[in-house]
């Protein structure tokens, strides 16, 4: 078990990224993200990823989203 931090509300969630815990600078849908790192955990609806993953994310799924804006 690992001690709780008591989060300032202000501070920014970790990088939901396993293994990561970087201050997240963008939020995405957990849906959206799992498609870059399909380990995520499930629970949530939201994602925050710092910004190497957000990178790293947005590089993965250029693709995809492009395919995507088709489909919409
Ligand atoms: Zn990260």
């Amino acid at each position: 078990m690992t001690p709780a931090r008591h989060a300032e509300a202000a501070a920014p969630e970790p990088c939901l990224v396993a293994g990561c815990g970087e201050p997240s600078v963008r939020h995405l849908s957990l849906a959206e993200a799992r498609r870059a790192f399909p380990d995520l955990p499930e629970e949530g609806r939201r994602a925050p990823l710092c910004r190497a993953h957000y990178k790293a994310w947005k590089k993965s799924t250029k693709e995809a989203r492009a395919l995507d804006r088709l489909g919409r």
